[in-house]
């Protein structure tokens, strides 16, 4: 049958990359990975791997035990015993995968990889992506390396190999320091665990307890669905070291990479790719999601209805924008009585696989798969529908078609952050320049407006989103800053094989 299969991810959204969580000294160890892979599963739903460290007494050696796949989590482990009798071990360390580097269907390029070197065994979970990868990878080659995949996070791996430094800290130190880019990693070896942040500290990465274990996530989620404990965000620039002697003392060992004194935590990920009921950069998602939706109904407000209309209608596509949607109307009543928030709009979260038939609309069946409308709350009104992003508007546009099957008076469309206008480099996936809706339109409101087929479109500006996340200094120092890249075109980390004038404004 000439059909495509359609798999349960956010449609037209820069998509998330890599979930990245980590266990050491726990009895089921593997089964506390799956779970904070499944409260991670919105970073990335191509691929799950656990690789766990399991000590064999009668060799006096460790063995690591390693499984993944294509899908979710919950299909991957969905057989409990891959868990209990082949993940055996008191550490383990796991990730959810969309590919930004690497071709995706490669069962290869999943992770954690697994490398066995002349003193034991390495296993390494990546999220975000170096920036200096093809001159690192070249000088390898040149040195005679040879790759398993065509992932940038085996890079790693390799120059901690070659080193020749005595202590596996000091190779893992001396590695990190040749890498640029964004890289939050949990690396396991036979009997340690380190959890790694850039020194820009673009990707989150915590750290938690769970009784006598130490516990790693990308987002808190992952420590709440274990009942472990938030204890501290990994510094910019720091390695975590856990060992048999940190779980006796209590105390983890602290490294630095690099100091910087500033950090760029990717702005984006207050925006969308983060839970909302997680904590990352040291601050709740919730709150500055809120503040996002209420500096946008400040500077681009919903349109005032007339004494004779019934009151305006604010929606959020759920479930992304549910958050910024409650900040913007909770700004909007204090100036506009005559609104009030509707859940006109339904997602499906039981999309699963659903088979296209040729000459079907793939796009609008798709929309169709995961949204439908309340049609009574939406007839005759005007409708005021609150997304996060724009991406290539294709998905937008859909949504909009299917909210006018419901016959509202008006749509306007309010987006929670500025055009997106370049791509990123550091991690999450985002369609080539050319395909962004903002650059398709010149940045022209006007034309967006008509291409997406609504009464009106606003977005929030790149200084009232940079309002509206935490500022300041930073519980180690540093002065909080973000990469608005995708925003502004500027990056911070500078990036190999770019030609700058490409963002140039
Ligand atoms: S370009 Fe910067 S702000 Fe945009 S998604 Fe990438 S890291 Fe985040």
């Amino acid at each position: 049958m000439n059909s495509k299969s359609l798999i349960n991810k956010d449609l037209d959204k820069p998509k998330r990359n890599c979930a990245i969580f980590g266990i050491f000294n726990h009895p089921e160890a593997s089964v506390m990975t799956y779970y904070g892979l499944h409260a991670l599963q919105h970073r990335g739903q191509e691929a799950s791997g656990i690789c766990s460290s399991e000590f064999i007494p009668e060799k006096n050696k460790y063995r690591f035990n390693i499984y993944k796949g294509h899908g979710l989590a919950h299909d991957i482990f969905a057989d409990q015993n891959i868990l209990t009798d082949v993940l055996k071990g008191t550490a383990a360390i796991g990730h959810n995968r969309y590919s930004t580097t690497g071709a995706s269907d490669s069962r290869s390029n999943i992770q954690p990889f697994k490398v066995n070197y002349k003193e034991g065994y390495l296993a390494l979970s990546h999220n975000g992506n170096f920036a200096n990868t093809k001159e690192l990878r070249t000088r390898l080659q040149n040195a005679g390396t040879i790759f398993q995949t065509t992932s940038d996070s085996e890079i790693l791996l390799h120059l901690i190999a070659r080193s020749k430094k005595k202590e596996l800290i000091d190779k893992i130190l001396e590695a990190c320091r040749q890498i640029r880019g964004a890289y939050s990693i949990i690396l396991l070896s036979d009997d340690k665990l380190f959890a790694i942040r850039d020194p820009y500290a673009v990707r989150p990465l915590s750290m938690g307890r769970l009784g006598h274990s130490f516990v790693f996530a990308s987002e808190t989620c992952g420590f709440d669905i274990i009942n472990a404990k938030y204890i501290r965000e990994i510094k910019p620039g720091e390695i975590v070291q856990i060992d048999k002697e940190v779980i006796k003392t209590g105390k983890e060992k602290s490294f630095t990479i690099k100091k910087l004194g500033e950090t760029k935590h990717c702005i984006f990920e207050y925006v969308y790719f983060s839970r909302p009921d997680s904590t990352i950069f040291g601050n709740t998602v919730d709150k500055a999601r809120r503040k996002l939706g209420k500096n946008l109904a400040i500077e681009k407000p919903a349109p005032v209805s007339k004494p004779d209309d019934k009151k305006v209608v604010v929606i959020s596509v759920p479930d992304s924008s549910n958050t910024a949607t409650l900040g913007f109307l909770t700004e909007s009543i204090k100036y506009n009585k005559y609104i009030k928030l509707e859940l006109a709009l339904i997602r499906s979260h039981y999309i699963g696989r659903t088979f296209i038939q040729p000459g079907q609309n793939n796009r609008e069946l798709k929309v169709k798969a995961k949204f439908n409308t309340v049609k009574s709350v939406i007839k005759n009104r005007i409708i005021v529908l609150v997304d996060d992003s724009i991406v290539r508007g294709t998905t937008a546009k859909q949504l909009v078609k299917l909210i006018k099957e419901a016959h509202p008076k008006e749509i306007h469309l309010r987006i929670t952050s500025p055009p997106i206008i370049a791509p990123c480099h550091y991690g999450m996936d985002f369609p080539s320049k050319e395909e962004l809706i903002a650059n398709q339109c010149n940045r022209d409101l006007e034309k967006i407006k008509e291409f997406l087929d609504v009464d009106s479109v606003e977005y929030l500006s790149l200084e009232k989103l940079h309002e509206s996340v935490p500022e300041g200094i930073d519980s180690y120092g540093n002065k909080i800053g973000y990469c608005d890249a995708c925003f502004s075109g500027k990056y911070p980390i500078p990036i190999e094989e770019i030609d700058k004038s490409e963002f140039d404004d």
